[in-house]
């Protein structure tokens, strides 16, 4: 018999202003949100874009909080990113969140590596499938549910305060 109060919280986190701009230009814009683009993204087996996609071309990329870099490299090589990311980071944060930058153009951490909110981590580029230099920022949810739609990303608009 499981004792229900040994086992980890497995609630939704309530959405708080808690995550960084991971870019230095506070004002690129957000040129696809989370969401958008559902007709687009049905072949995928999805609901809409995962994430957002920020308009700009090769600029510093800041860990959105504290974290533990859980991959740092091609996204071909981790099933929770994709080919398609290109080259890519995956943060995992310790309230259980984790956080994927995409289509970057070079890469500062290695998995297991600690960073600290606001470190930069990456330039952004253009590599995966892209149209065009951006970066594509997301956020996965806890508890991850890869089947909610988005492939367990949620809108990371509310933890940006936005
Ligand atoms: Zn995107």
């Amino acid at each position: 018999m499981v004792n229900s109060q040994q086992l980890p919280a497995q609630e939704p986190l309530e959405p708080t202003a808690s995550l960084l701009w991971p870019l230095w230009d506070l004002s690129a814009p957000i040129v696809q949100g989370f969401g958008d683009n559902a007709e687009f993204y049905k072949r995928f087996g999805q609901n809409g874009h995962n994430g957002i996609d920020i308009a700009v071309a090769m600029q510093p990329v800041k860990a959105m909080s504290d974290g533990v870099i859980r991959f740092a490299g091609n996204g071909a090589e981790e099933p929770l990113m994709g080919n398609a990311a290109g080259e890519c980071i995956l943060l995992v944060h310790p309230d259980g969140l984790q956080s994927g930058y995409a289509h970057l153009h070079s890469i500062f951490v290695e998995a297991g590596n600690t960073v600290k909110a606001g470190d930069v981590i990456a330039i952004s580029g253009n590599t995966g499938a892209t149209t065009g230099y951006h970066l594509h920022a997301e956020v996965l949810g806890y508890p991850l549910d890869l089947k909610n739609g988005y492939f367990g990303r949620i809108d990371p608009l509310p933890l940006l305060g936005m």
